[in-house]
């Protein structure tokens, strides 16, 4: 059978872009290997400008009503700069809107359940194997049985995540930005941080960062992150915390409250990530589209990939929409995607720099740029409510390291 489009995954990336198409009329088919979405410790939070981006596509009353958990504070202490009253980002975000947040596995399965009732084809269960570029692009997938199948379509996309192996098959470049930063993430109950706030805690002179994130049913998504540049041997010195206890003692020594962790229980995996970032320029060729963190994976402790594949969505939904020529329509996409991701890059490469990096040079900077910062918080990059459209061309990156 022959289809417009067919997506391999059916991750955020994936099941937007398949409910998108599916809804303005395209023949859609989603392979997605998982029968059952668990805890695989992936984003839960929504930035102001991810939650424009799900309003673009019709899919933020969804999410909001189905799985979403809306949270307007946002606490941001930093060790070394006077902590402010929490942000209001309704009131002061440019979308005006707050971040959303829900469990990852929960809005996997009402995004690919939207996704079917569109009129998308979803399979879940077939593992794909390979994608073959060209004018009639196919994609082979075993499908449950065993048994191996070929699908043909107008252009494959590949929304196969962080590990994606579509861009191998296509014969994409991927780059990789050097080691930086770990990730541990847990799901816990009984978290004693307040429910009605984002509370971001980082240690620039510690090198880390605790960051604790509200979700439906009394259940916080909590992260510590660490700057860890590794050997050079391409081996991490340290492994991630094993325990929740050894997850709490490294998020207090980032300067959570003790007590937040009095009556923590664990309620899922936890699990440790390497932060960096890794991208394929310019991510269509010959046939194939690649969107989401198959695209480009940024440095999760910065929350942004939801926001980047919902843009990416958007983004390739409206070019193919356009124009009747998609190969010239998957260039245009390509294009708008660097463009995007690139910003979000240099921001979060700022920012770490700023408030993660324990490194003399780091320090120096921060002595420079964290007084101004205090006395004039204006300095800082509005990443979680702007995203890409923050500015952030050399003048932004001067006003915030002090150096204008
Ligand atoms: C620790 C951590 C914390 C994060 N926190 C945040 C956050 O707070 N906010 C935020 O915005 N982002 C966060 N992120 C990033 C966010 O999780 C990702 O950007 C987002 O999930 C990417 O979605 P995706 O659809 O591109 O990929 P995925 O969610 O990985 O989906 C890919 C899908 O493809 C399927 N698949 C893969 N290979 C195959 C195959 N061969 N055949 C069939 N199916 C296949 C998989 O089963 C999966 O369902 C975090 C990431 C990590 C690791």
């Amino acid at each position: 059978m022959r289809y417009d489009l067919i997506v391999v995954g059916g991750g955020i990336a994936g099941a937007a872009l398949a409910q998108t198409l599916a809804t303005a009329g395209a023949k859609v088919l989603v392979l997605e290997r998982e029968t059952t979405f668990r805890d695989r410790v992936r984003g839960e939070q929504l930035h102001c400008w991810g939650a424009a981006e799900a309003r673009l596509l019709g899919l933020h009353e969804l999410l909001r009503t189905e799985v979403g958990y809306e949270v307007r504070l946002w606490s941001s202490r930093v060790a070394g700069i006077p902590a402010a009253a929490p942000r209001d980002l309704v009131e002061t975000s440019s979308h005006r809107l707050p971040v959303l947040n829900f469990h990852h596995p929960e809005m996997q399965t009402v995004m690919l359940h939207a996704a079917e009732a569109a009129g998308a084809e979803v399979l879940r269960g077939p593992v794909v194997l390979g994608v073959t570029p060209g004018e009639r692009p196919t994609v082979r997938a075993r499908v449950p049985g065993g048994e191996e199948q070929d699908y043909e379509a107008r252009l494959i996309v590949g929304a196969d995540g962080r590990n994606s192996a579509c861009r191998g098959w296509a014969g994409f470049e991927v780059r990789r930005d050097p080691e930086r930063m770990i990730v541990a993430g847990a799901l816990i109950h009984g978290f004693g941080a307040p429910a009605d706030r984002i509370s971001s805690i980082m240690d620039p002179a510690g090198g880390c960062l605790s960051f604790n994130a509200p979700l439906s049913d009394g259940r916080f998504r909590s992260y510590f992150a660490w700057f860890d540049a590794g050997n050079g041997d391409g081996r991490r010195r340290t492994a991630g915390p094993r325990s929740l206890e050894a997850f709490a003692e490294s998020s207090i020594a980032a300067g959570a409250p003790s007590d937040w962790f009095a009556s923590a229980e664990l309620i899922g995996p936890l699990a440790s990530f390497e932060g960096t970032d890794n991208w394929v320029p310019h991510p269509y060729r010959n046939g194939v589209a690649l969107i989401g963190d198959a695209a480009a994976s940024n440095d999760p402790s910065f929350g942004a990939g939801l926001s980047l594949a919902l843009g990416d969505v958007r983004s390739l939904r409206d070019q193919l929409l356009a124009n009747g020529d998609w190969e010239a329509a998957g260039h245009e996409y390509a294009a708008e995607h660097d463009r995007r991701y690139e910003a979000v890059h240099r921001i979060t490469d700022w920012i770490r720099t700023l408030f993660l990096d324990p490194r003399p040079e780091a320090a120096a900077i921060r002595t420079r740029a964290l007084p101004r910062i205090a006395a004039d918080p204006s300095r800082r990059v509005d990443y979680v409510g702007l995203g890409p459209l923050a500015p952030s061309d050399d003048a932004a990156r001067r006003r915030f390291f002090g150096e204008d």
